[in-house]
């Protein structure tokens, strides 16, 4: 018997519900966490070089040699990229049989990477998210809808086999027009709302006008979401809104929000996680591979994702053993070198964070200017406000939050440009892509 029938075993005689793992997970020390991950971990890696064409190739031409990885550290300067499963047949990735397949939402670079599970993988990410639910307050008696957009998407799934395995009640509103989703959901009066923030505040703001019912707490993933957002949408329905964090190629279910402080505990017996290239703040590209999977396991996959290590100390919900990250400050991919610095969107949601007059849809492009770059800001004036006011607010909080900017602006390294919409006009209610680097182009012109 290998080890991982006996992990097969052991899961479908003894940790079959979800009040059964939520009782493995209270007592699990982070040193049993870690025995299971280096021993899954040497798992994957054979899988990965009897399998995979892609992984076979590259362990030949790097010289490593699959029976002697224990951990990362053991790959050198290996990594698996979001280049290497656009640039590669997915077959080259393949170790068995696809039974579902997703897309990234990112199409930066016009190509969709896609990720196949089969469905026994996705089972089992349920069973891991209906521990995390646990943690948050869900129970089998939870009436659960929630408003993910289905197309070619996990979202939906990942929702759907963590309820499943909760075996709570389940309606699906998916991405219709948000009165739709207000009035259809509160015939069930759902205990529990999960969806995408954009979708969530036009639902948010239609119950304002409407009315509430009593909700254990909302579950939002798949963008960021700003703290005012947040207290917005909690003031409203009465109940905590959280966060996952997770990605395509882990099934979205990367991490969960600690219900007790900030960050996201990692699922550390589905991954191992790296923060690779850290800076001297810690912060670095969030990296890991995948231990429960079959099918498409990654190994040493980078996110593209930059955060680091949460160090506000220990908390004391279910999930504590498992580590946290912090917040995700911005994506490799779409940090913009210019004459203001290496910027990403955390910047500007930091600039434009707690100003009252305007909306939380922004979006930032950067321009070459006849001699500088300039830094074009598209924001939504809420009624009565003044352009005036939202551009002095906007300049004391780069003062105060990013004085060295304020420096480069002064002595006129760069220029800000100002455009005004009216509200809920920037997204059309789709995923807005907040930094634009829009010089490539001028100059192609
Ligand atoms: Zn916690």
């Amino acid at each position: 018997m290998n080890l991982d029938t006996v992990f097969g075993f052991v899961d479908h005689h003894f940790l079959r519900s979800t009040e059964s793992r939520v009782k493995i997970a209270r007592h699990l020390s982070r040193s049993t966490v870690e025995h299971l991950q280096r021993v899954k971990f040497r798992i994957l890696v054979k899988h990965l070089a009897r399998n995979s064409p892609f992984y076979k190739r590259k362990f030949r031409e790097l010289g490593i040699n699959p029976h002697k990885v224990r951990s990362h550290a053991d790959l050198g300067d290996f990594f698996t990229t979001a280049d290497d499963l656009r640039n590669n047949p997915i077959e080259d990735f393949l170790c068995g049989r696809p039974e579902f397949g997703f897309e990234t939402t990112g199409t930066s670079m016009g190509v969709n990477k896609r990720v196949y599970f089969s469905y026994r993988e996705m089972v089992e990410y349920g069973r891991d998210g209906a521990v995390g639910m646990w943690g948050l307050g869900m129970r089998p008696d939870d009436i659960v809808a929630d408003g993910f957009d289905y197309s070619f998407w996990n979202a939906p799934f990942t929702a759907f086999y963590t309820i499943e395995a909760m075996k709570a009640f389940h309606v699906i509103g998916a991405f219709v027009e948000p009165r739709e989703f207000y009035e259809r959901i509160r015939t069930y009066k759902p205990t529990v709302i999960m969806g995408v923030p954009t979708h969530i505040v036009r639902v948010t703001e239609v119950a304002e006008q409407e009315g509430v019912w009593p909700v254990k707490f909302l579950l939002l993933g798949g963008e960021n979401l700003s703290e005012r957002t947040r207290r917005y949408v909690e003031g409203v329905w009465g109940a905590k809104v959280y966060l996952s964090y997770g990605q395509t190629e882990a099934f979205g279910a990367n991490g969960i929000e600690c219900p007790d402080k900030g960050g996201y505990h990692m699922s550390d017996l589905s991954l191992v996680n790296e923060i690779a290239g850290q800076d001297e703040e810690g912060y670095g590209e969030l990296t890991y591979s995948t231990l429960n999977r079959q099918v498409m396991p990654l190994l040493r996959y980078r996110s593209a994702d930059i955060t680091r290590w949460a160090t506000d100390g220990d908390c004391n919900c279910l999930l504590s053993v498992m580590p946290r990250i912090a917040k995700i400050v911005g994506r490799s991919d779409e940090l913009i070198n210019c004459s203001m610095g290496n910027i990403s969107p955390y910047w500007f949601e930091e600039m434009l964070r707690d100003i009252p007059t305007i909306t939380d849809d922004w979006q930032v492009i950067v321009r070459r200017g006849e001699r500088d770059d300039r830094i074009e800001f598209h924001m939504e004036l809420l009624p009565g406000a003044t352009q005036a006011q939202v551009q002095e607010h906007l300049f004391r909080n780069i003062q105060e939050r990013f004085p060295d900017c304020w420096r480069y602006y002064t002595k006129k390294f760069f220029d800000f440009d100002f455009r005004y919409h009216p509200p809920r006009t920037l997204s059309g209610g789709r995923k807005l892509r907040r930094l634009i680097d829009a010089r490539a182009k001028a100059w192609g012109e």
